[in-house]
């Protein structure tokens, strides 16, 4: 049994401390981006925290197991936001306009309670629609962090 914590509150899944106000996350989602724009807009549906923690030498500690446990390695090139990327698992070209498995880190701080706001967001590995067609997926761990990025369009800056 978890103990309950509460809902303003994050507990890190490594150092177990609590905090809240600055949450930093590895996440999957299912996006697409639109191009055609100056700055592409990325939707994004069905967003699935799964790992939470007080800070980012917490996440690093964490974050090739729970890669691993997905079944997704982390490619040298992180994947950025261009047409065709490349899938972690086959290599195969990723249609990024296309709605496909992204995984990501991301840093977010609470403007009040309620609203989660990314600061820094950094992609992993993007996954091929052969690897993971579009589905809702099970999640593998025991507790989900919910929160609002699924509601959250974010405005990537290409550099
Ligand atoms: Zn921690
Ligand atoms: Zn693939």
């Amino acid at each position: 049994m978890m103990d309950t914590i509460p809902e303003d509150e994050y507990e890190c899944f490594e150092c177990r401390v609590r905090f809240k106000e600055r949450v930093f996350t590895i996440s999957r989602e299912w996006e697409r981006v639109h191009f055609g724009q100056a700055i592409p807009e990325i939707e994004v549906v069905d967003a699935d925290g799964l790992e939470c923690y007080c800070s980012m030498a917490c996440l690093l500690k964490r974050r090739d197991e729970v890669m691993a446990r997905e079944g997704v390695p982390i490619p040298i090139r992180r994947p950025q936001i261009i047409p065709v990327e490349i899938c972690a698992k086959c290599a195969g070209p990723v249609d990024m306009s296309e709605f496909h498995l992204t995984y990501l880190e991301d840093e977010a701080v609470h403007n009040d309670p309620y609203i989660l706001r990314p600061i820094d967001v950094d992609y992993l590995a993007v996954v091929c629609r052969r690897c993971q067609p579009h589905e809702i997926l099970q999640s593998t761990s025991e507790s989900v962090v919910d929160f609002n990025a699924a509601e959250a369009k974010r405005d990537v800056i290409l550099d």
